[in-house]
């Protein structure tokens, strides 16, 4: 590399971090920033991007630890981190707190990145003490606490997780409302898996107390009222999706059909099945629904009107294996071996369809996730309609 260059941009980004730290001065009233409000600038990345981990190595050691260059001790090993070079970070943050004026000024701050090193190389308990320290200082309670839930999230200790989070100040952060009730839905399951209904109840309605359009509750609580046998009130709970998010209909139609199947109801299902068509058309309804036609009217023909109606507007892989389906009568043998073929096509593609899709993120899969496995947002996830 030229010398010329290369001193140049030393002398670049020293003055860099002298401008950033005399700005911090003038405009912040305490010493250390939340980190939510601080960004290292972009110019720093662009910089280092221009140099191979060689030189930006023996960079940061010819650099003199002070209030001035603090932030670019900080920078490069945010940097260092962000490519994934997690050692030299921690390398970085741990010289830092051991350099008595960097401690006495931006202890707390260097305390958390070097947190943050440690979950990146998946030190979990290490990251924990470190923000379970930082989570009793005022300033920086709300992101010490942010870091615990994802730390708790990662080993599913919900109850551990529901218990950090109340410490916050809930009433201000309906994201933090949302995760907790979802705390309280992932041990509201794991009650049903058990069959203790009494502790299901009592955590469904503490999370209904947290988020009280939560779709995950009404699902849950549906669930509970099946295992005690309280079919219509089971299906009234359902009908609260309604309201609550109606995308999410097309998750209670395996209850619906199983609660109208126990109170022997075809009539109840096809005009439930029919309101959530007209609420919620998805592609998912539409076949229930044929099906329910098919069942109640006692003939394949006005299902299969029904159907070649739909899919002229919607033509969709689960409506055409439908359709298939109810053909399958009318066909002579050797045509209905063709559409057993033709149904086995149909069905290795639905496996890998898509059918619900993250809001946030853009994460798509097949299955329905309450937490993003991408973004790890929580109620993010939606069903896709016409999959
Ligand atoms: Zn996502």
């Amino acid at each position: 590399m030229d010398l010329v260059l290369e001193w140049l941009v030393i002398v670049v980004a020293i003055g860099i971090g002298w401008w950033l730290g005399r700005l911090q001065r003038k405009t912040q009233v305490h010493v250390e920033a939340a980190p939510r409000k601080h960004r290292y600038p972009k110019a720093f990345h662009y910089l280092f991007d221009a140099y191979d981990s060689p030189t930006l190595d023996s960079f940061i050691q010819t650099l003199p630890v002070n209030r001035d260059t603090i932030h670019l001790h900080l920078a490069l090993a945010n940097y260092f981190r962000r490519k994934g070079e997690i050692e030299k970070s921690t390398s970085i943050h741990q010289s830092l707190l051991s350099h008595p004026e960097a401690k006495s000024t931006f202890s707390d701050r260097i305390t958390f990145e070097l947190a943050q090193d440690y979950m990146a190389a998946g030190l979990y308990d290490r990251a924990e003490s470190l923000f379970l320290e930082l989570s009793l200082s005022r300033e920086w309670k709300e992101s010490a606490v942010d870091r615990l839930l994802e730390i708790y999230e990662h080993e599913k200790d919900w109850g551990i997780a529901r218990d950090k989070a109340l410490v916050l100040d809930l009433k201000r952060n309906r994201k933090t409302q949302v995760r907790v009730a979802h705390y309280c839905c992932e041990m509201a399951e794991r009650a049903l898996r058990r069959q203790d209904l009494g502790e299901a109840r009592h955590l469904l309605k503490e999370a209904l107390g947290y988020d009280r359009y939560s779709v995950r509750v009404s699902l849950l609580t549906a669930r509970l009222l099946m295992l005690q046998e309280a079919w219509d009130e089971a299906l009234t709970e359902l009908k609260r999706l309604e309201q609550q998010d109606a995308l999410f209909l097309v998750e209670a139609i395996p209850l619906i059909q199983e609660a109208c199947a126990k109170l022997s109801d075809p009539q109840k299902r096809l005009r439930i099945l029919q309101r959530i068509w007209g609420l919620q058309p998805s592609s998912r309804t539409m076949v229930a629904l044929a099906l329910a036609i098919a069942e109640a009217s006692g003939n394949n023909n006005e299902a299969i009107e029904f159907l070649l109606g739909q899919l002229d507007e919607h033509p969709t892989l689960g409506g055409v294996r439908a359709l298939l389906t109810l053909l399958m009568p009318f066909a002579e043998s050797e045509p209905q071996r063709w559409i057993q073929i033709i149904k086995g096509v149909l069905d290795s593609l639905l496996e890998k369809s898509q059918a619900y899709c993250c809001t946030q993120c853009g994460f798509a899969g097949r299955h329905l996730h309450w937490q993003c496995p991408s973004c790890k947002s929580w109620s993010t996830i939606k069903p896709v309609p016409w999959s």
